[in-house]
């Protein structure tokens, strides 16, 4: 009967929790903060419900800490150590955000250590270049010829005008096959700048010219002049991109936490150094080489690395290379979404079963290597969370 009452008193909860406006935050940081606070306020109103330092946040193990703020879609945050130590400006914007580290993520980020790329690996490189310049043929025979999987982010207003040194829309099909067409703007405009009609249709026309010119879904982007705000952001949200890439250079090999603002490691010129570190470095987790940049850009002096020469060196290092997963960036993002809605529950003290909700299939790690859960099916790990 108690246990009736609570199930009840608790879908009651869920439900109530579900349908109100409302948002969970969860937080975990490297210091030795005792009990973390959380400041925030209404980013639309400006309305700060809580004096500083905000509200203390409740333990909920493993080192997260949480907080429910409710009658809000939006919040802006600051998490403190009592008003001591504090984070940077940060922002929620859906049901469960987790902080980690500073940065926030869909789904708790803890569950990546569990899994590996497909086929076991657990490295990953994604290649990115802007503007579909003419020289980009001759960058894919070198991306075809190592066996990598470029993805390219194309101006189809100005191949359909025919400018100078663009690719003609009548070849972008052929030529591009075997890897990743999406969008850049019909025009190239620093969208910041543009007012919110030319916003709309820059984008969403990008798209669907390129959808219909390539046959294939197009719903990654990449920031001209790596320019965005957040109405940008919004817009990209709004109508189901699923990525977006900025100029961003971190000089890391971390996963994308945040797709819609999705950094590279660096540009080309920095490429050869980056791979060489990248291919030589082991880590515990699962990690990308994301290299973006331009086929204009190849030339220059090979001292500068920026040129073509240098670009076959990296991209010869990469292929073919039995640790490395090549993906488009659609393949990257779609994997770790997947990663992010799976059912990840202890059944035991060093137990985790791991339901597989998406359409492809996710690898996970296992005494001998990897194992693989198809779409739909579920895996019990000798291992915790
Ligand atoms: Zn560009």
């Amino acid at each position: 009967m108690k246990t009736w009452l609570s199930l009840i008193c608790f879908l009651i909860f869920a439900q109530g929790f579900a349908h109100a406006e409302g948002l969970r935050v969860h937080y975990k940081n490297s210091a030795n903060w005792e009990n973390p606070y959380v400041y925030h306020w209404d980013p639309a109103t400006a309305k700060v419900p809580n004096p500083w330092p905000g509200q203390p946040m409740r333990e909920e193990g493993n080192g997260w800490w949480s907080f429910e703020i409710s009658g809000l879609k939006e919040a802006g945050l600051v998490f403190s150590d009592k008003g001591g130590a504090q984070t940077p400006d940060a922002r929620a914007s859906q049901v469960d955000t987790w902080f980690k580290y500073g940065e926030p993520w869909p789904f708790n980020p803890d569950r990546l250590k569990l899994f590996t790329f497909p086929r076991g690996l657990r490295k990953s490189v994604v290649l990115s270049f802007d503007d579909g310049n003419a020289n980009d043929r001759r960058l894919i025979e070198l991306l075809n010829r190592y066996n990598l999987r470029g993805t390219f982010h194309l101006n189809s207003g100005l191949a359909l005008q025919g400018a100078d040194n663009y690719i003609p829309a009548e070849d972008i099909r052929a030529l591009y096959e075997g890897h990743e067409v999406t969008a850049h703007t019909l025009t190239h405009p620093d969208l910041t700048q543009v007012g919110a009609d030319a916003l709309k249709r820059e984008v969403l026309d990008d798209r669907r010219n390129l959808e219909k010119l390539t046959g294939q879904e197009a719903s990654g982007f990449s920031y001209p002049y790596g320019s965005y705000n957040q109405e940008v952001i919004d817009l990209l949200r709004q109508n189901g991109f699923l990525y977006a890439r900025t100029i961003g250079q971190t000089h890391s090999f971390r996963l994308p936490n945040d797709l819609l603002q999705w950094h590279g490691s660096g540009y080309q010129s920095d490429a050869r150094y980056l791979t060489h570190r990248y291919l030589n470095e082991s880590h515990s987790s699962l990690t990308n080489l994301m290299i973006w940049g331009h086929s204009w850009d190849m030339g220059g002096s090979y001292e500068s690395g920026n040129n073509w020469h240098a670009c076959e060196e990296f991209l010869s290092s990469l292929g073919n290379h039995p640790e490395v997963w090549s993906a488009t960036m659609s393949e990257l993002a779609t994997y770790i979404q997947a990663i992010g809605a799976a059912n990840v529950v202890p059944v035991g003290p060093q137990q985790t079963r791991i339901d597989n909700n998406g359409l492809i299939s996710l690898w996970v790690r296992t005494e001998n290597g990897a194992a693989e859960i198809k779409p739909h099916a579920s895996l019990i790990l000798r291992q915790a969370l």
